[in-house]
């Protein structure tokens, strides 16, 4: 667990997000993104959503691993 980015921004770029584009800053990188999410996808069916883990990482049940 560590803090990839300091900031909300363009994970193509880094520059901030435009709100249209979200998370992307344009189009554009929306579209190399994409692009790259399709060849990820080919290769691996993977989850393109790198949101949604932070907060709910705290119960500590039972962690089989
Ligand atoms: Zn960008």
């Amino acid at each position: 667990m560590s803090a990839a980015r300091p900031a909300r921004g363009c994970p193509v770029c880094g520059r901030p997000a435009a709100r249209d584009f979200r998370p992307f800053c344009s189009d554009r990188c929306a579209k190399v993104d994409f692009g790259r999410w399709l060849k990820g996808a080919y290769a691996i069916a993977g989850d393109p959503l790198p949101d949604a883990d932070a907060d709910d990482f705290g119960g500590g049940e039972s962690e089989g691993a």
